[in-house]
């Protein structure tokens, strides 16, 4: 497994802690900049011809407050 580094897709803060799990099973993560409006978001695999290249996609489905 690789180390992906996590940053926010809004304001590409790397000050993120992980804060459960969706229904899903996704790793859920929260941005601590107070400035940022992400808050908190999830990491979206593509899983499709580009999962070889570990390719990620930082995708905001819902806002969890
Ligand atoms: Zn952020």
């Amino acid at each position: 497994m690789a180390v992906i580094q996590v940053s926010s897709p809004l304001c590409r803060s790397e000050k993120i802690v992980k804060r459960g799990k969706t229904d899903n099973g996704w790793q859920r993560y929260l941005c601590r900049n107070e400035d940022c409006e992400t808050k908190s978001f999830i990491l979206d695999y593509t899983y499709s011809a580009n999962f070889l290249n570990h390719q990620k996609k930082l995708k905001i489905l819902k806002r969890w407050y």
